[in-house]
């Protein structure tokens, strides 16, 4: 903390869906919190906007071709600039920040996230593929460092609330609930003619587009299967989903009574952000409270794995180990991206992720050196299919 007790924090993706919803959060509580550094990828419009307003130590663009307008717009200030890939890792080995909020979109996000847990800076983690991709590394660091690493992802922060106070009591299962996305109870005939834009409009939250796609296919829920086996030490048959349509559970924990805690809200990200940066600590807030009153039904039901069979896929990950979870993600990161461009159809995702599996071959206890390569070839091969 900082000598006046505000916690100073790096937005890292302070332009996406998470990025500008903790800006939010932190403007709304000026007496808690302050911005260390801001980092985006393309848009600097945004990123010159937030700088001026939040007055961060240090900004990073990304994609170097926008350095000098960022550096420009900035000179009037004493904001330092930094611009490239190489960047994120050198602000985040920065002394002056107290939190990283890690909201970039992707792998892209692992090696800073990681740089933050060996400089021992507290995590809030939005970033799922980080687990995904090198969970055992990161969570091993992050014990070694005795780091805290905080879930953003409204599951996984629910699962974290109720296990609060409960630490010496074991675990049963978890139970992971999922929206079911857009196309919940459609079958393939359906969603063979989906289009991107169709794909984009999540019913219950508005996200950034890899995450919308992902929710649509289920993927987003194979991911988080991955991302609570992780950060709450689980083994595969602990984690179950269900659809809960009404996204007002965000998920449960089962002890070994039988008892179940759930955590509720309504949706929106902004609480399990505050959640992160708060905890321990609940901060007030005017946001929308459900009513009881007027909330007439939950509804649960099994999701459908013939159909959405990105779920069987990222089970058999989550249950393999090793650098199979990697392979997933990167060729998922592929094949969505193809899908948005609209170069591959909605159930061809599935099948570019499938086949990568099965090319890639199976390293059964990766280093971080193993992860980056498999990275490369699942991403490769994925794009080879894809004919980018
Ligand atoms: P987004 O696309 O809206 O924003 C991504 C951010 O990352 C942007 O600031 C962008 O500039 C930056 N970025 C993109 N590519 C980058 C790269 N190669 N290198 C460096 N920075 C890059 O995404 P989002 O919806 O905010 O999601 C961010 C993360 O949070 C994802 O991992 C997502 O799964 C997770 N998450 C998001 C939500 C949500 O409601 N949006 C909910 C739960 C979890
Ligand atoms: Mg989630």
């Amino acid at each position: 903390m900082a000598d006046n007790n505000k916690r100073r924090i790096a937005v890292f993706g302070s332009t996406g869906s998470i990025g500008t919803q903790t800006l939010e959060v932190i403007e709304a509580n000026p007496e808690l919190f302050e911005v260390e550094i801001l980092t985006a990828q393309t848009n600097d419009k945004l990123l010159i906007e937030q700088a001026l307003k939040f007055h961060p130590n240090a900004v990073v663009i990304g994609d170097e071709s926008k350095y000098d307008a960022v550096k420009t717009a900035l000179l009037p200030t004493n904001i330092k600039v930094f611009a490239g890939e190489n960047a994120l890792e050198e602000v985040a080995d920065f002394d002056t920040y107290d939190m990283m909020v890690a909201a970039i979109v992707g792998f892209a996000g692992l090696k800073p996230t990681l740089k933050a847990v060996e400089k021992g800076k507290a995590i809030a983690l939005a970033n799922k593929e980080t687990l995904v991709v090198a969970g055992d590394i990161v969570m091993q660091l992050a014990v070694e460092k005795r780091v805290p690493i905080i879930p953003v992802d409204s599951e996984h922060s629910a699962i974290f609330q109720c296990l609060v106070g409960e630490t010496r009591n074991k675990i049963e299962k978890i139970i992971l609930t999922a929206s079911g996305g857009p196309f919940l109870g459609k079958k393939p005939n359906f969603l063979v003619n989906v289009k991107r834009h169709h794909a984009l409009q999540h019913p219950n939250w508005v996200m950034g587009a890899k995450i919308t796609v992902d929710s649509a296919t289920l993927m987003n829920k194979g991911l988080e299967m991955i991302e609570a086996k992780w950060l709450f030490n689980l083994s595969p048959d602990q984690i179950q989903v269900i659809i809960h349509p009404q996204s007002i559970i965000h998920s449960m924990v089962q002890f070994e009574d039988g008892s179940v805690k759930a955590q509720m809200g309504l949706p929106d990200m902004k609480l399990p952000i505050q959640y992160a940066m708060g905890f321990p600590h609940r901060i007030a807030n005017k946001s929308p409270r459900i009513d009881f009153r007027k909330l007439s039904v939950l509804n649960f039901e099994e999701p459908d794995i013939k159909t959405f069979r990105n779920l069987s896929l990222a089970s058999l990950a989550l249950e393999k180990g090793g650098n199979l979870p990697c392979i997933l993600n990167a060729a998922n990161e592929i094949a969505v991206w193809a899908f948005l461009n609209n170069r591959i159809g909605f159930l061809d995702i599935t099948a570019v992720v499938e086949k990568s599996m099965e090319k890639i071959s199976f390293i059964e206890k990766p280093n971080l050196s193993d992860y980056f390569e498999s990275d490369g070839e699942a991403r490769n091969f994925a794009a080879s299919l894809v004919k980018m």
